[in-house]
């Protein structure tokens, strides 16, 4: 694949859960030497942090406090091994945003207003210089409703499952594959419900099926789409 430098676009990526969205990302912001923010990964570790300190995640001021204070740094260096860090107050939490009691929580806290209002300008913040892929569930439509190009990306419940299963049982995790789906549809109800912000495509996304096609493949595509869009843009600024 080859790479090319583009300028300050902003490319919105959503989608629900296992359906290919970080690797894609990744490898479209590699490809065009952009930057990349994971927006999920703020809310896990928002979802972190409220657990150690046990606190009650349906007090919606006090998570929202913790948004504001929460000293969160995202990395992302393509040819580093792992590529994307994330870190709270200077401690390394890319591992520890993973685990399953995050990922059965996280809906819960980012279902919350105050929470989602904090998140998205500090989301802003961090992208506001441009050329960057920022996925998540709610960039297209909330975060970014101007971003030079959107993408939403599907899968099939059954290959989305699949794939969090393989990648669960690679980390040492002992789940079935029913479990994981059950918990997947679960947190997909809850985010594609939630009153603020719910996941869904935005009318002027592109939607990507990557059921059947491997992530190269989809990326291929997705390249493709973008240089055509970027260059349209371009020629109109
Ligand atoms: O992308 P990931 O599966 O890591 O996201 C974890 C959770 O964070 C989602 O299930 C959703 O509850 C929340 N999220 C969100 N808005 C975003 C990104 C993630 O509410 N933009």
């Amino acid at each position: 694949m080859d790479t090319e430098h583009v300028s300050e676009p902003v490319i919105a990526i959503d989608g629900p859960a296992g359906a290919g969205k970080s690797t894609v990302a990744r490898k479209l912001a590699r490809s065009l030497h952009l930057d990349y923010l994971d927006t999920g990964a703020m809310y896990r570790a928002l979802t972190l942090v409220a657990l150690r300190r046990s606190l009650d995640l349906d007090d919606e001021k006090a998570l929202g406090e913790m948004v504001r204070e929460m000293d969160i740094k995202t990395e992302y260096k393509a040819r580093k091994r792992p590529p994307y860090r994330v870190l709270i107050s200077g401690e390394d939490v890319t591992a520890n945003i993973r685990t399953r009691e995050v990922s059965a929580h996280v809906s819960q806290v980012s279902s919350h207003l105050t929470v989602r209002r904090e998140m998205v300008k500090k989301q802003r913040q961090l992208a506001e210089k441009g050329g960057i892929v920022v996925e998540g569930r709610d960039v297209g439509t909330v975060v970014f409703p101007q971003a030079d190009i959107k993408f939403y990306i599907t899968a099939s419940v059954k290959e989305r499952s699949k794939r969090r299963y393989r990648e669960m049982k690679k980390e040492g995790y002992e789940v079935s594959l029913k479990s994981v789906q059950q918990e997947m549809v679960k947190r997909d109800h809850l985010d594609s419900t939630r009153a603020h912000n719910p996941l869904k495509k935005a009318s002027d996304a592109i939607a990507v099926d990557t059921t059947s096609d491997s992530a190269t493949l989809v990326t291929r595509k997705m390249l493709k789409i973008t240089r055509e869009r970027l260059g349209q843009v371009r020629g109109r600024r």
